[in-house]
């Protein structure tokens, strides 16, 4: 089972097959990789014949769309996110090249492979199509052959690219980012604050006595509590802006855009009262349940500031929670 959290360190060979058996009651966020079947190729062509052709020859192997608006394609890519794009390169509103460049110019579009179909033979169109961004240029009159080949290569090299990404920046036991994605991400989410002279809060949590929990309930019953805390954590959070990631071992960070201090406190304690209210058993803590603290810090984003300094900021908040007696949030503003 390569990647499986078990942690046979801990106990011999047949401890670990029972607990095995028992782990399984929960659900652990696992790395799935998509099926062919249900990738959907968006097919954006102003000829309604051509849309007609290339459906009928990709539809037993993928899902298709037809579009003919080239216009709005990045908002409408947006919102879809399709696996690919089949573009026409003549299109009355925008060409099929001025389509592919904003599509590879915007983050969130970028990594869906276009490919050109066209009728022209001419090489200069061709070297345009690539510099544009192509993943590849497919001829008029189209091989159904060729195409479903192409189309299905392509997908394919997709499907194992977006699953090592996925691997690459998420924590496989909690399903949340990890600290690679905190170091790739958060940066320029934090200087677009700056440059916007926006509010930005930093969250740290921690949860308590986890240490005795793993002691009285074992590893993997601390593995599912470390899931299902991270679950109360994300459903708190209610703005796409927010991300939370697991920042150790039973550690984890916030960063919240364009947050104020009322609004990072009543977060803050509502995210110790839905970890409550998970009311796992924890024989160590306070009140018998699972509890957490939470240190914040806030401020105004300038040039002064740097995201290290208000990590370390949260966490001296979050060290205050606990000599404070934990299971509780304390916040400072800088
Ligand atoms: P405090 O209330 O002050 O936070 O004390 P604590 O016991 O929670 O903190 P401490 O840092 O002493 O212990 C953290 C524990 O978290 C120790 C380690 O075994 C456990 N831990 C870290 N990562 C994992 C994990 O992936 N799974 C499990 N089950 N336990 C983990
Ligand atoms: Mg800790
Ligand atoms: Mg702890």
């Amino acid at each position: 089972m390569p990647g499986h959290p078990l942690r046979y360190e801990y106990y011999s060979y047949k401890d670990a097959m029972t607990l095995l058996s028992e782990y399984t009651t929960f659900e652990e966020p696992q790395f799935k990789t998509k099926e062919l079947s249900v990738c959907r190729a968006l097919i954006v062509d102003d000829d309604q014949t051509s849309q007609l052709v290339l459906d009928a020859i990709l539809q037993d192997i993928i899902i298709t769309e037809c579009n003919d608006d080239s216009l709005n394609m990045v908002e409408y890519c947006l919102q879809t996110k399709p696996d690919m794009v089949l573009l026409d390169l003549n299109m009355p509103g925008k060409d099929g090249i001025t389509v592919c460049k904003e599509l590879k110019a915007n983050k969130d579009t970028a990594d869906i492979p276009v490919v050109f179909i066209t009728g022209s033979d001419k090489p200069e169109d061709q070297d345009r199509c690539w510099e544009a961004g192509a993943s590849d240029f497919i001829n008029k009159p189209v091989v159904a052959s060729t195409l479903q080949h192409r189309v299905k290569n392509l997908l394919l090299s997709k499907i194992r690219l977006d699953l090592l990404t996925e691997q690459t920046f998420r924590d496989q036991l909690t399903g949340l980012y990890n600290r690679y994605y905190m170091h790739a991400e958060i940066p320029a989410i934090f200087k677009h604050c700056v440059r916007e002279n926006a509010s930005f809060g930093v969250m740290m949590i921690d949860i308590d006595n986890f240490k005795s929990f793993n002691d009285t309930y074992g590893h993997l019953e601390g593995d599912n509590c470390l899931a299902q805390v991270a679950g109360a954590l994300t459903h708190t959070l209610r703005r796409p802006q927010d991300k939370i990631l697991r920042y150790g071992g039973e550690e984890f960070v916030v960063f919240l855009p364009n947050t104020e201090q009322e609004g990072m406190k009543q977060l803050a304690q509502a995210m110790c009262t839905n970890v409550e209210k998970l009311n796992i058993e924890n024989a160590a803590s306070g009140n018998g349940v699972v509890t957490i603290s939470v240190g914040y810090v806030v401020t105004h984003a300038d040039y002064q500031t740097s995201l290290g300094k208000l990590v370390n900021e949260a966490d001296q908040a979050l060290f205050e929670a606990k000599q404070a007696g934990k299971n509780r949030s304390i916040g400072h503003h800088l």
